[in-house]
């Protein structure tokens, strides 16, 4: 039994030590991955399982500054209602979540953004950043639910 705890310590470690070990961009990739994978918006904490379950162990730190990263490069963007990470889509200035699939899609909408950041600037307001987010049901639940 002895035998049996230390051989799953070392292989804990082992693991540990391999995410150590990881570069940047082989998190990158990992991430990435997971996210594409996944077809709906995922928790940084849920991207830490399914890259623990497929590759060595990633703490959920690792997992924040990776999206941090992919964030910054474009690659990514956080569903702020559903503190998620879903890949970037080009021209998506409106997020539609389905509340029944989870399906999420994106619309261009640049005349919305100009409005709120005129009607922000005319409250004497600095934006820094416009989400617009709804939530509903896609064409598809709204035919079948
Ligand atoms: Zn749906």
């Amino acid at each position: 039994m002895m035998m049996l705890d230390r051989a799953i310590r070392s292989h804990s470690a082992d693991r540990r030590l391999d995410a150590r070990r990881r570069s940047a961009s082989e998190n990158d990739a990992l991430v990435m991955t997971q996210i594409q994978q996944a077809n709906r918006p995922v928790s940084a904490y849920d991207i830490a399982d399914r890259v623990s379950q497929i590759s060595s162990f990633m703490v959920p730190n690792q997992v924040y500054r990776t999206l941090a990263r992919l964030i910054s490069q474009g690659r990514v963007v956080r569903i702020e209602s559903l503190s998620g990470y879903f890949p970037a889509q080009p021209q998506g200035d409106v997020c539609l979540i389905c509340t029944h699939c989870h399906a999420v899609s994106f619309r261009p909408a640049p005349e919305v953004v100009a409005t709120l950041r005129r009607l922000a600037k005319a409250g004497g307001y600095a934006v820094s950043a416009v989400v617009i987010e709804a939530h509903g049901q896609c064409a598809t639940c709204a035919r079948t639910v």
